[in-house]
């Protein structure tokens, strides 16, 4: 079935995080009470009449320009018109004619190793529907107006992917960007980020079949089954000698299929027309270059950097640029961190301890609240043998929770490592005299016995020794004890 080759184009639609709505000056939260953030021009009330939210073309600008785009000099809107109970005006406001941003690149990981340049054909700005909330008790349907006319920009790729794999990549990379622009907050489980999905499949040395759209997918793990399962079936189809069908599909998570949803319309089916309620916008060249001068550093040049300036090795250099807090904290603990064993601690405690506890608390990275000069102090009390790794964990997760102060909270739970070498050769010297058959399976070169012996020493000091120091230690006494 392999050679058949994958044909993917995915378009991204992302919801900016501007406090104002598009058109009008209504708030954007998320999470209201119904229909309490809306006014007559968003609620597509007749004589209404919107103003573009100047913050939305920045935010535009920032995306595009981050993306190597060309921004248009001129960029007008249109109305994309179909019926729908969400979308009160009959038509969505959009750009056909003269989006802002075209031609662009976005380089993702290649599977093979490497970085893969994606070809970005358009970026526009487009305003959201509302949203209609089926009652299942009752039967009935009830309309939200609150998401309707919030800002969106619509990111839009060449058919260059070819796998599952690599449109998650993409649109990862994709999330990642937008995310140290801040100019959104990317969170596909609050359908902040939204991605669809043009699948087609290739015979070999043929031309790409018909393509097939999944619609609305809002997680990456929906996108790889997703994209999977539709290459799948398309080739069924071809192998069988049957035709795809250009269809709109839907992406069933639970079922784990995709179902028709309608025939695929093209651009005339929607009557675009400019509207005449909002003027072509002129773009300066200073706008544009004001713009450019203050982007920030992205993801992939961040990852560069920490990998030749702090000598990291890729994987931690990556978990440590994938959020913009994450990032900042790293950095900042870092400009504080004395030399390459602290800052190698100070990665294992993000990338490893923070990352997982994070996680466990189902808290995004930009409500992480940890004071970077604590971190940066934790890390040099590991680096400097004061406390071990284990007990750096646990310190870690008491900041994270209790904001704790390290150096007070190891103090008063006695933490600190045994630093007395009198007391751990001591114990070493006991450990070897009451396990004299483990002393001579090391004799015999049993490296196991080692093990034990470390084992049985640390037990013996409480668990408060350096590791290594104990291992140096006991490596001596066995030595003189062969010597002898
Ligand atoms: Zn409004
Ligand atoms: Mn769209």
């Amino acid at each position: 079935m392999s050679e058949y080759q994958t044909v993917v184009g995915v378009e991204v639609h992302v919801e900016l995080c501007t406090r104002t709505k598009l058109f009008c000056g209504c708030s954007t939260a998320f999470g209201g009470e119904p229909n309490t953030q809306t006014c007559p021009v968003c609620a597509g009330l007749p004589g209404a009449l919107p103003v573009l939210n100047r913050r939305v073309v920045e935010f535009a600008l920032r995306t595009g320009l981050a993306l190597g785009c060309a921004v248009a000099p001129v960029t007008a809107f249109d109305r994309k018109h179909y019926f729908y109970p969400d979308l009160p005006k009959g038509y969505q406001t959009s750009q056909l004619f003269l989006p802002i941003c075209r031609n662009g690149t976005l380089e993702i990981p290649a599977e093979g190793g490497g970085r893969k340049p994606v070809r970005i054909r358009q970026i526009h700005i487009e305003e959201d529907a509302g949203k209609l909330v089926h009652r299942e008790q009752t039967g009935d349907t009830l309309v939200d107006l609150n998401r309707s006319g919030v800002p969106l920009l619509e990111i839009v790729s060449a058919p260059d992917l070819c796998s599952a794999g690599e449109a998650v990549a993409f649109i990862t990379a994709l999330r990642e960007i937008l995310l140290f622009l801040g100019v959104s907050d990317c969170r596909m489980q609050e359908g902040s980020l939204r991605a669809d999905i043009n699948v087609s499949v290739q015979a070999p040395g043929g031309e790409a079949g018909a393509c097939t759209e999944l619609k609305n997918i809002s997680s990456l793990r929906a996108v790889r089954r997703a994209v999977a399962f539709e290459a799948e079936r398309q080739r069924r189809l071809l192998k069988a000698g049957e035709a795809v069908q250009p269809q709109t599909r839907r992406w069933q998570d639970a079922a784990g299929c995709s179902t028709p949803l309608r025939a695929k319309g093209a651009a005339h089916d929607y009557r675009f027309l400019p509207d005449p309620d909002l003027p072509p916008l002129r773009i300066s060249s200073a706008w544009v270059a004001r713009t450019a001068a203050a982007l920030p550093e992205l993801p992939h040049a961040k990852r560069l950097r920490y990998q030749s300036l702090y000598n990291l090795p890729e994987q931690d250099a990556l978990l440590l640029s994938a959020s913009p807090a994450i990032a900042a904290l790293f950095e900042e603990a870092g400009a504080l961190s004395a030399g390459a064993a602290e800052l190698r601690e100070l990665a294992n405690l993000i990338n490893g301890e923070l990352l997982r506890l994070l996680a466990a608390a189902g808290r995004p990275p930009e409500q992480l609240a940890l004071c970077p000069a604590q971190l940066a102090r934790l890390a040099a009390l590991v680096s400097g043998g004061t406390v071990n790794r284990t007990v750096a964990k646990e310190v870690l997760e008491q900041m994270f929770y209790h904001a704790v102060e390290p150096e007070a909270y190891i103090r008063q739970h006695g933490l600190a490592l045994l630093a007395d070498p009198a007391l751990l050769a001591g114990a070493v010297r006991t450990v070897l005299q009451e396990h004299p058959g483990a002393v001579t399976d090391y004799a015999a070169g049993k490296e196991k016995a080692f093990g034990f012996l470390v084992g049985q020493a640390m037990r013996a000091l409480g668990g408060k020794a350096d590791p290594q120091r104990l291992r140096r230690l006991l490596r001596e006494q066995l030595e003189q004890a062969a010597g002898r």
